[in-house]
């Protein structure tokens, strides 16, 4: 089965090569066709996404990414946003999970969260009133809202999840925040055997902190989803940890919600579990749960003993030594 590889920037092509290794070691019988976008090859070329990307992306539907950097002054947002945007992948799916022995402040995190990845601030909409005054538009409208709702829903079903919990600011952005949240109930009553709660964004933020294990899914607007997302990675131990899923009607992107880390790029420090846990996703996605499962099942093993650590986790493990630790388990 061939997925697009696109090895990305800083740490990029380390962890690639390490998620591609410990892939490959399951025989999950995946072809990668590798490419590469960002600031590299804006370089070289003067283009930040080049054709070979986009028709790779197009051919295979299914692409395993690393993080890229967007230059200053291109003219581009972000490639991310730009690939996003070109495909609409409107559902970006963080799931944040302890594992093993890992430093963290409960025992038992499991959360899901879907974030709507089209609309909202991040739409682009905005203005130079004047010097001393800009305006930024938030845009929500009722089949996004739908959509990001009931794959939140769809997934609480599939997977036995116990509640979803809708998060919005409506008592306050009454029109926008107020629509996502018509929407999210609509949905939430076709689901009578899922719990449905309603949290404003402000009070998750501490709820999430305080009371974690009271949540299970949660779907939100693109900001919230951004900024909340970050606050569960630190449950757990921090961003080198935390995958995610792009996900469209005709093509998923599977990458690691951290950047290219250019602090540590091409020192053999990097830690790949976040691009990694992305490839698992990227398995369950091509129906092969089994070997997903076995590289999840491998990571517990892995971080049970902090000799495996990297650096960010307070070891000394290299990334490959890490790498070579989770092949030797599966
Ligand atoms: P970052 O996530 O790259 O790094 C933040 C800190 O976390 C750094 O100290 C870094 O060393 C550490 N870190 C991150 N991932 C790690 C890993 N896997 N292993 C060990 N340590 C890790 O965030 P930043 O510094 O704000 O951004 C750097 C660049 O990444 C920017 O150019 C930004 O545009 C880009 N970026 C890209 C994406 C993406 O492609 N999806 C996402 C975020 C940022």
């Amino acid at each position: 089965m061939k997925v697009t590889m696109i090895l990305g920037d800083g740490i990029g092509p380390e962890i690639s090569q390490s998620a591609m290794d410990i892939i490959d070691a399951t025989d999950a019988g995946i072809e990668w066709e590798i490419v590469n976008a960002g600031e590299g090859v804006y370089e070289e070329t003067g283009e930040l996404i080049p054709d070979s990307v986009y028709e790779s992306l197009e051919r295979n539907k299914v692409a395993l990414k690393a993080p890229l950097t967007t230059p200053i002054g291109t003219g581009f947002r972000s490639v991310n946003v730009a690939l996003r945007k070109k495909y609409d992948l409107y559902a970006n799916i963080r799931p944040v999970k302890k594992i093993g022995k890992i430093d963290s402040l409960f025992d038992d995190i499991d959360l899901v969260l879907f974030r709507e990845n089209t609309e909202d601030l991040y739409a682009g909409v905005e203005k130079k009133i004047s010097d001393d005054e800009m305006h930024s538009i938030k845009i929500i409208t009722r089949p996004a809202s739908e959509r990001i709702c009931r794959q939140a829903f769809e997934f609480a079903k599939e997977n036995d999840r116990k509640n979803v919990t809708v998060v919005t600011k409506a008592n306050i952005m009454k029109l926008t925040d107020g629509l996502f949240l018509e929407v999210a109930r609509e949905v939430a009553a076709e689901y009578p055997e899922i719990e449905f709660k309603e949290v404003l964004v402000d009070n998750m933020a501490m709820q999430l902190v305080i009371y974690p294990n009271q949540y299970d899914v949660i779907v939100t607007e693109n900001l919230y989803g951004d900024i909340l997302s970050d606050l569960m990675a630190g449950l757990i131990g921090g961003l080198g940890l935390v995958p995610g899923a792009n996900i469209g009607k005709d093509m998923a992107i599977f990458e690691a919600v951290h950047g290219t880390a250019p602090d540590i790029a091409g020192q053999d420090k990097a830690n790949p579990t976040a691009l990694l846990l992305s490839g698992c996703l990227m398995l369950d996605h091509l129906n092969k749960r089994e070997e997903a499962d076995r590289i999840r099942q491998a990571l517990e093993v892995v971080y049970s003993n902090p000799q495996n650590f990297t650096g960010d986790l307070g070891g000394n493990a290299s990334t490959s030594e890490f790498t070579q630790a989770v092949i030797a388990q599966l």
